[in-house]
């Protein structure tokens, strides 16, 4: 079987409004045209995969359940156009190489998926999500809706204003 390509993206401050360790559904606002955008990406073959770091499940900002709940209400706006999300529990003073800046969840899901990562993206809005993406080997893009709105030069390869002009990028395949 043929590897799959696919486009990696961050929740918080990409997805959808950064508000720091969402733990209510009701504090969820997915992005406008993003899930429109998502679905594109998959009617186009590529496979969508969430990648977050929710440390906020180590430190008690956030319950189980409150994520579970966040996760519901996110995939209701996105309306449910995503095919894997991977999410890192780790405790931001004792890491694995699965939290973001580490490459782990991008590696889990190319083994887990048949995804060719050389031909894939990873798109988020901090430097962290660029450093993931590209020690996966993936190609890169920061967007401006969350912290991205103030970072630097991070060696990535596109930044973009969000997800949406993003999209339009990779869709037209340059
Ligand atoms: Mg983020």
């Amino acid at each position: 079987m043929a590897e799959r390509r696919a486009v990696f993206l961050d929740r918080d401050g990409t997805l959808m409004e950064e508000v720091h360790y969402c733990n209510d559904p009701r504090r969820v606002r997915v992005f406008p045209g993003v899930a429109g955008a998502l679905a594109r990406f998959r009617h186009a073959g590529w496979l969508v995969v969430i990648v977050t770091n929710q440390s906020g499940l180590a430190t008690g900002k956030i319950s189980p359940a409150q994520y579970d709940a966040v996760h519901a209400e996110l995939m209701r706006q996105l309306q449910g156009q995503v095919d894997a999300v991977y999410f890192c529990a780790d405790h931001p003073q004792s890491p694995t190489p699965r939290r973001k800046p580490g490459s782990g969840m991008l590696l889990e899901a190319a083994a887990e998926h048949g995804i060719d990562l050389s031909r894939s993206w990873m798109i988020g809005d901090k430097d962290v999500d660029v450093a993931c993406g590209r020690g996966a080997g993936c190609r890169t893009i920061l967007v401006r809706t969350g912290y991205g709105a103030g970072m630097g030069d991070t060696g990535v390869d596109f930044v973009f204003d969000d997800v949406v002009a993003a999209s339009d990028l990779i869709l037209a395949g340059r």
